[in-house]
């Protein structure tokens, strides 16, 4: 091979050299993105802000799962500990008593407990709740405020696209690291 020719072959092979160097960084850098996004959409989840929640009712209908995953918390801190709990009783309750006709929810999942007079305690039966919020307006409305939907992330798929979040009139859902999934109803996260 002449000099000529030598350097042409040289010339080529560099330029070949450099086009597959260009093309790995290329896969790398894609590699790497899709890295980034796996490692984003993996490490938040959705979870519903109690501050813009307006409990329209769409959360029991319209998760993908048979039962919604979302659920009624209740934060203690902020319980009156009422007899009469707006977020336990309907509004002209028959009696102030656990009789089903009396209570606010529909599936029965609100436990009334009697503490010491005049208070009672509220816990939820997460396995009955089915996330409609009436307990919640019940309490926001006319009591401390303390009962608030969270979507539940043992049982929720955390869907790409959630089915709520895309139907919640008040833009409620938010994505949160999925390390501390919780928002409590005084804001702090656990
Ligand atoms: S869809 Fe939105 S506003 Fe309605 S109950 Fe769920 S979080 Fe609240
Ligand atoms: S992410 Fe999916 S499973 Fe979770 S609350 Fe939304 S629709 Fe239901
Ligand atoms: S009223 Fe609705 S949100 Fe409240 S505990 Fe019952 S099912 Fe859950």
């Amino acid at each position: 091979m002449d000099e000529k020719k030598r350097k042409r072959h040289m010339t080529r092979s560099e330029f070949l050299g450099r086009v597959a160097r260009v093309l790995s960084v290329f896969a790398l850098g894609g590699t790497f993105a899709g890295l980034v996004r796996h490692q984003v959409a993996g490490g938040t989840v959705w979870q519903i802000d109690p501050t813009k929640c307006t409990q329209c009712g769409q959360c029991a209908t319209h998760c993908v799962l048979d039962q919604s995953a979302v659920k009624c918390f209740h934060e203690f801190r902020m319980c009156g500990y009422c007899n009469l709990c707006t977020g336990f009783f309907e509004p002209q309750p028959p009696a102030l008593n656990e009789g089903a006709e009396n209570q606010i929810c529909p599936v029965g999942a609100i436990q009334r407990r009697f503490v010491e007079d005049p208070y009672y305690e509220y816990r939820i039966d997460e396995d009955l709740c089915i996330g409609c919020g009436r307990c919640v307006k019940g309490c926001t409305l006319f009591g401390n405020g303390s009962l608030y939907l969270q979507v539940r992330h043992d049982v929720c798929k955390n869907c790409n696209e959630c089915a709520i979040a895309a139907a919640c009139p008040s833009d409620a859902f938010v994505r949160v690291p999925a390390s501390k999934p919780y928002i409590s109803r005084l804001g702090d996260r656990t």
